[in-house]
């Protein structure tokens, strides 16, 4: 029982994801409990000397009542993540014990993930970088020329825009933009009934996903797709998606509505 409990571990960690409260029962670099994934995979061997967080250190450990407290960034992993640690409540400051989560619904879990914290607002746009006091440019890096705030960046820019074209396209959907957040949420939450709601679920988690992921590789790593390159891979994901879901009963019509 044991040996076959270790050998599922690796696929169960995936989708395990956990909410920091207290963050005394959270592993910093093993669990997941940040977008960037398993600290340790994403900042590498070096991170908890870099950072000076033990590799057994729970989370309460890299902060105290007044900030989090890593060693100096070396990289840009490690830039990201105290990026993203600036938009979290502090450990010491919670309430609430630390919490895990099964991600049940069968979405890809970062992509699930990505999406939970842009509705939350909580991506590290550059607008919100500069509301922080952060001496940066604020324009959006997709076509340098409006603000970058979440809602811009991820539904009216012209690039980002034409990726919503794109999908809405290829669903045959009457609609060609969303011009707010509460636009996106209606998409995904019905009154369409399935698979139209659940194929919506998952294409807007996907696109937000790629859109994001393409920002920070304009930042980071100079690199930018086309936005026929985006959707391609978007396109991709969405199908590796509905195949994850082939034993469910209705797998076969999902399949066929994206395919069609
Ligand atoms: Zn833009």
């Amino acid at each position: 029982m044991w040996k076959r409990l270790l050998k599922l571990r690796p696929a169960a960690l995936v989708f395990l994801r956990a909410n920091l409260g207290k963050g005394s029962r959270i592993k910093f670099w093993y669990d997941i409990w940040t977008p960037l994934g398993q600290l340790i995979l994403h900042i590498g061997a070096s991170g908890p000397r870099n950072t000076r967080i033990p590799i057994n250190a729970t989370v309460n450990r890299a902060a105290n009542a007044t900030g989090w407290c890593l060693g100096g960034s070396r990289s840009q992993q490690e830039l990201d993540l105290h990026i993203h640690l600036t938009t979290l409540p502090l450990p010491a400051s919670s309430v609430n014990e630390d919490a895990y989560v099964w991600e049940a619904n069968g979405a890809v879990p970062k992509h699930a993930f990505n999406m939970w914290v842009a509705n939350a607002d909580r991506l590290p746009t550059r607008s919100r970088l500069a509301s922080w006091g952060i001496n940066i440019q604020t324009c959006c890096p997709l076509c340098s020329f409006h603000n970058e705030t979440r809602d811009h960046l991820l539904l009216t820019c012209d690039f980002s825009k034409e990726i919503w074209r794109l999908l809405f396209e290829r669903l045959d959907c009457s609609r060609h933009s969303l011009l707010s957040w509460a636009e996106l949420l209606s998409l995904i939450r019905g009154p369409q009934a399935f698979p139209t709601v659940t194929l919506h679920r998952i294409s807007v988690q996907t696109i937000i996903f790629h859109l994001w992921k393409q920002r920070n590789n304009v930042i980071h790593n100079q690199i930018s797709l086309s936005t026929a390159e985006i959707f391609r891979l978007v396109d991709r994901d969405i199908r590796t998606t509905i195949t994850a879901k082939r034993k469910r009963k209705n797998f076969a019509s999902l399949m066929s509505f994206w395919l069609r």
